[in-house]
């Protein structure tokens, strides 16, 4: 193998290059597609990997072609110091992206540290412009502070913004125009994401997921998609430009159509279990290994080993399938 060939490469061919890694468990929502209302039992601290332990494993799978990283959570900026994190991750030699996936609740305070520290993509959740919907969603009466997170992440100069929306039949139908309409004129990529079985209450059905289809259908009445060749080559998400021209639309039809195939993705838990899917059953314990002293070839032996066996695809939609152990807040989205 020459020093530029993939090094993580699972067992279907597919090439890993992202990796998700979740900084906390802990959140202040409560997303009733995520957590429980109440009751919540958080990892211990000391269970948490430091900002040294993460900054290893990054210097460790860039070198085996990992260059994406995203951070994500439970809610990532409720981890004290983020920044210095963030920092520490945009000086490892072959990492050119860096994304967060956050409620945007605390964005208000912290963009500007963010951006200056080296992020460069945010993903920001919003379920609802409907104050009352919101509230019901998240469990959280706060959907001004989220808008302005977002406001003040696009002023700082955040210049690629996407905004996610889980969605829920029964729930969500209403809230789509409004989406895209905001996503039109301010210049956000809108992505809904199918309602997937990752809730701690369990109470996940299928036909409580808005499928793709559907949503496109609602948009397309008023108006004309045209699909983006290739998309899932490159993400999760089936794009569309809109046809005049004016922004673009994602839908991720993670239980309808699975992207599986193109999957190029791995996560770390917050407790750094390595998951090679996110409806992953096994972990790979590298916070283990990180502090038992192993050496920085014997936890890249791990994770080659456990990408190896990635999961060929996650299997909702056969009669086999277990929801994980994991909530989706403990997971890292
Ligand atoms: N707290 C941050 C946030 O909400 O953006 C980051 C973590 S959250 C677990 C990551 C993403 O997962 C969010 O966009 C959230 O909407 C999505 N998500 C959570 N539970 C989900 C579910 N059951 N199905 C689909 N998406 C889900
Ligand atoms: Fe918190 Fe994100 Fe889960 Fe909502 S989806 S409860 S914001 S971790």
């Amino acid at each position: 193998m020459n020093s530029n060939s993939p090094k993580l490469v699972d067992g279907m061919g597919r090439t890993i290059v992202n990796l998700r890694i979740s900084v906390t468990d802990r959140c202040n929502f409560r997303c009733t597609y995520c957590m429980p209302a109440d009751n919540v039992e958080f990892m211990d601290r000391s269970n948490l990997l430091s900002f040294e332990e993460i900054h290893r494993v990054v210097t460790i799978v860039s070198k085996l072609g990992i260059n994406r990283i995203r951070l994500t959570g439970g809610e990532p900026l409720m981890r004290k110091g983020l920044p210095i994190l963030i920092k520490m991750i945009d000086k490892v030699e072959g990492i050119d992206d860096i994304a967060m996936t956050t409620n945007a609740y605390f964005l208000k305070d912290q963009a500007q540290s963010l951006i200056e520290a080296g992020l460069k993509r945010l993903n920001v959740s919003l379920d609802a412009l409907d104050p009352d919907k919101f509230r019901d969603v998240n469990r959280r009466d706060c959907l001004n502070s989220v808008l302005e997170g977002l406001n003040t992440a696009r002023k700082v100069g955040f210049k690629s913004i996407k905004i996610n929306a889980v969605a829920v039949r029964n729930f969500s139908e209403p809230e789509i125009m409004g989406l895209i309409e905001m996503g039109r004129s301010d210049g956000f990529e809108i992505r809904f994401i199918e309602f997937m079985p990752l809730d701690s209450d369990k109470t996940w059905e299928r036909n409580k997921v808005l499928f793709g289809h559907e949503i496109i259908d609602i948009i397309k009445k008023k108006y004309e998609l045209v699909p983006i060749d290739n998309s899932l080559e490159i993400g999760p998400a089936s794009e569309y430009n809109f046809a005049d021209g004016k922004g673009k639309v994602g839908i991720i039809t993670a239980v309808s159509n699975p992207f599986c195939d193109h999957c190029n993705r791995i996560r770390m838990t917050a407790d750094g279990k390595l998951r090679t899917c996110l409806f992953s059953e096994n972990e790979h314990d590298l916070k283990n290994l990180i502090r038992n002293g192993a050496s920085d070839e014997v936890i890249a032996e791990a994770i080659q080993q456990a990408v190896l066996i990635k999961e060929p695809g996650h299997k909702i939609n056969l009669k086999d399938f277990k929801q994980p152990n994991r909530a989706m807040h403990a997971i890292g989205g």
